[in-house]
């Protein structure tokens, strides 16, 4: 078994961050696996050393340990591009010059507003059909063709083969953005490569990315990497019952361990035993 815990260095880990942490680390541990640390900083406009630093130190004094060097993102940058090359090749990507304002008012039904899916609104295809480059651009956004993919991927079913209706893909999901303009690449793509590249048997991390997971599944498929098993656990709320976020920094690690808190204090906290 190899997990891993792959935060943002873009701001201070909290509780909510602890949780998934040293669940992965002691899933592996119980499986007598490894336990991976990959930092996710392809958004270097918000991405900061310090948060990184930070990160190391945390987790250090919660008491998990990971093989060095740690996968960082932004060194990967060419093989991103790579995987972007080859879609573009294989014609499931179009390129996309809308603004957000651009989508939200023409995704909008006048009455009931834009429909959502697992990446936000879901895209109007407003640039779907626009005349393609034979060279990949780079100066803009680099959109899945979802009618193509469906196209793609298919399943048995009682022993027939049957391809996905590309109006579910387009309507339930939408083209999602695989590069943005300024990053070269996207969450959604670099998660995808990296638990591939680092063999990663068991995703566990939080429920609220449960939603993104069926994007991944599409991008293995399409990219012939392997599908790992998927563990999407329960967040840690505030007193309030609302997610933990970034900002929290009443929550962070950091105050908590300038408080005198133990590494067991901070598992307690979060309904896990004491190590
Ligand atoms: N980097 C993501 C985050 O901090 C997590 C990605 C993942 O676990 O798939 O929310």
């Amino acid at each position: 078994m190899i997990t891993r815990f792959a935060p943002s260095p873009t701001g201070p880990l909290h509780l909510g961050h602890a949780y998934s942490a040293i669940l992965a680390h002691d899933m592996a541990m119980a499986a007598a696996g490894t336990f991976l640390l990959r930092i996710e900083d392809i958004d270097q406009s918000r991405a900061r050393p310090r948060w990184e630093t930070r990160i190391y130190d945390d987790l250090s004094w919660l008491g998990l340990s990971w093989p060095t060097p740690v996968r960082r993102q932004s060194d990967h940058l060419p093989t991103y591009a790579a995987a972007l090359d080859r879609l573009w090749r294989d014609g499931l990507l179009f390129p996309c010059y809308c603004t957000r304002k651009d989508i939200q008012t023409a995704a909008s039904a006048p009455q009931e507003g834009a429909a959502m899916g697992p990446d936000g609104i879901i895209y109007p295809g407003t640039c779907r059909h626009l005349p393609k480059p034979s060279m990949r651009p780079t100066d803009c956004a680099l959109r899945l063709d979802m009618a193509q993919v469906a196209q793609q991927i298919s399943y048995i079913e009682k022993g027939e083969i049957h391809t996905i209706a590309a109006s579910f893909l387009t309507t339930a999901i939408g083209d999602v953005v695989l590069a943005r303009k300024d990053m070269g690449t996207s969450y959604h793509l670099s998660v995808v490569i990296d638990d591939a590249a680092q063999n990663i048997s068991h995703v566990v991390r939080g429920r609220d990315l449960a939603e993104a997971t069926p994007i991944h599944i599409i991008l293995q498929k399409i990219l012939n990497l392997p599908t790992p098993a998927y563990h999407h656990h329960r967040l840690i709320r505030d007193e309030n019952g609302k997610r933990l976020a970034k900002r929290d920094d009443a929550r962070a690690i950091t105050t908590y361990r300038a408080e005198g808190a133990t590494p067991n204090d901070i598992r307690q906290m979060v309904g896990l035993p004491a190590a």
